[in-house]
């Protein structure tokens, strides 16, 4: 099964959302990428990690590669800093996308304790422009305090990353 795992902005080129602390998406995201892929591949999965600048740079790659399944991982950022939680993205409702995202939401919200904002749909480029099913997650709020210390936390980092990497393996159930 291959399978690529985006983490979204690249480190250097766009930080992503900033916390008030001055934590950056793009470190966060790159930590749990690489983590969520170590624990794909200790399962046996083919996985391609990528982070690049350019979104078409992103899916092309994971459209040469051949990726069964496609997974990006965002933090949110909103200008109300109550806003808290996670909450999983597909292009569409109905189909393997929605299947996936469900999977990855259920598996964060569950295993976490985050606020569940559910499934959304939205017509995200990496989503409508993925080859195969794909699912973009928003861990949780790097503007909110108490989202943004869970982000800060290496052990609540790993914590989302095998979340996501069993709502992977649920999905393919
Ligand atoms: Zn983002």
């Amino acid at each position: 099964m291959k399978m690529t795992i985006n983490g979204g902005h690249c480190p250097g080129f766009d930080s992503g959302a900033v916390g008030a602390t001055g934590l950056q998406e793009a470190v966060v995201v790159k930590d749990v990428m690489q983590r969520v892929a170590g624990y794909l591949r200790n399962i046996g999965s083919d996985v391609l990690e990528v982070q690049k600048n350019e979104l078409y740079q992103i899916t092309d790659a994971s459209n040469r590669f051949g990726a069964d399944l496609f997974v990006s991982i965002h933090c949110n950022a909103a200008v109300n800093r109550a806003a808290q939680g996670t909450e999983t993205y597909c292009y569409s409702l109905g189909g393997p996308g929605e299947k996936l995202a469900g999977c990855i939401q259920r598996q964060i919200v569950n295993n976490l304790g985050t606020v569940d904002r559910g499934v959304k749909t939205d017509r995200f480029y990496v989503l409508k422009n993925t080859a195969c099913p794909a699912a973009l997650v928003e861990l949780a709020f790097i503007g909110n305090p108490e989202d943004e210390k869970m982000l800060a936390d290496q052990a609540k980092r790993d914590e989302f990353a095998r979340a996501i990497a069993r709502g992977i393996t649920d999905y393919l159930l």
